[in-house]
């Protein structure tokens, strides 16, 4: 029987501009690391849309936590004090490394080093930023400016907006002789995720504080992928014992609701006026209300007692099949493949399993919820093991 147009399912593709490649799958529900398709099958999620789920699908705490939040007041902006608010930037301060006690509320990891290179020119009153080759902070005009490759790959505008080095990871030697008296900031994915879970030495950590200390630069911690839980640690920083001046986070920041986090020092924040950073949703109540939650069931349920267990059983049972080598920290994982990344991830997928890729064409990526289990890595392993090498 031929459907009538308006019987036919929408095409999201019709719709929308033609910007990335979808995989071959539809998701309509969650529970906790599985997500039910259209059409009835039920796929183990290692890739958390972008490491963004951290706590599962359908998680209690959160969605009551949003549900009472919508209930009571949907939005409200900076313009007033909420109790949400103070709670969520408290909350937060907590979690942060020592001494990070000030914070600003955005809606996504763009916006939050967009932020936090804008406030490193302000208070340092110097114009270039030292970054790092491979590091990817995000496609707004700043953000980009700091990312690899950003002419070729991520620049949209007609030139860049300052003066960016570029240093490769972990060469201490080079990092230390580009932090001059003239550098303003630098920017470091402690492990960098788009890259492929690439974990950057403590020492390299250390030596980028160093320089900026002795330099009067910022040192910016970009933890939009790295951060909340995922390494085990509530952030890398505390996990490699390096303390930045500004750290950025996002993506599981608010457990699937869109929010992004710069968290700074008093003595900084203490230097900025009103009106020196601003943003119409950031800080909104119900962002609030999920960042207070997500920080809660990560403390509670000892979700990075579990990441840390659950990384490394990943690291002991699937180097196997197609895969060789496994780096990154926690569930950052990069899994260095044999054949492509991508058609590792494809045969998986036809196994119900969810994986991504990354920068690197022999890195499939992992950053499942924190609250991935055991079993689940016990099935990753049997999926491995029935793919070629
Ligand atoms: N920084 C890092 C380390 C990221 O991985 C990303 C996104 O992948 C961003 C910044 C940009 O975040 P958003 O896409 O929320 O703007």
């Amino acid at each position: 029987m031929d459907m009538t147009a308006d019987q036919m399912p929408l095409r999201e593709s019709d719709w929308t501009v033609p910007v990335y490649a979808q995989l071959p799958v539809e998701p309509i529900r969650g529970d906790g690391v599985y997500l039910e398709t259209r059409d009835g099958r039920r796929i183990l999620d290692l890739y958390g849309g972008h490491a963004v789920a951290c706590l599962g699908y359908g998680h209690p705490g959160l969605l009551d936590a949003l549900r009472t939040q919508a209930e009571t007041l949907l939005f409200q902006s900076n313009a007033v004090p909420m109790a949400v608010r103070a709670e969520a930037c408290r909350a937060l301060a907590a979690f942060a490394p020592e001494g990070l006690n000030r914070v600003f509320l955005v809606n996504s990891g763009a916006e939050a080093n967009e932020n936090a290179l804008r406030l490193a020119f302000r208070v340092t009153g110097r114009q270039q930023v030292v970054a790092v080759q491979g590091a990817f902070h995000g496609r707004t005009g700043a953000a980009a400016a700091v990312t690899w490759g950003a002419r070729e790959r991520w620049y949209g505008y007609p030139r860049l907006p300052f003066q960016v080095s570029f240093v490769p990871p972990d060469d201490v030697a080079a990092l230390t002789a580009a932090v001059t008296e003239d550098v303003a900031a630098v920017i470091v994915e402690p492990v960098q995720g788009v890259a492929g879970a690439v974990d950057l030495s403590a020492e390299f950590l250390a030596a980028a504080e160093n320089a900026c200390r002795a330099s009067g630069a910022l040192l910016i911690f970009d933890e939009v992928q790295c951060g909340m839980g995922r390494s085990g640690y509530p952030f890398v920083a505390h996990a490699v014992g390096v303390n930045p001046h500004v750290l950025t986070t996002a993506k599981g920041l608010a457990g699937g609701f869109p929010a992004g986090a710069l968290v700074t020092t008093d003595e900084i924040a203490d230097r900025l006026q009103v009106g020196d950073l601003g943003t119409t949703f950031g800080g909104g109540p119900m962002a609030c209300a999920a960042i207070s939650a997500v920080i809660k069931a990560i403390l509670e349920e000892n979700l990075m007692e579990q990441v840390r267990a659950v990384s490394e059983r990943i690291r002991s049972t699937c180097v196997l099949g197609p895969v060789h080598a496994i780096q990154g920290r926690g569930l950052l994982l990069g899994l260095r493949t044999g054949p492509p990344a991508r058609v590792v991830r494809d045969a998986l997928l036809e196994r119900d399993i969810l994986a991504g890729t990354s920068g690197d064409p022999n890195i499939l990526r992992l950053l499942p919820p924190l609250t991935l289990g055991e079993a689940e890595v016990d099935r990753l392993a049997r999926a491995l093991k029935e793919i070629s090498a």
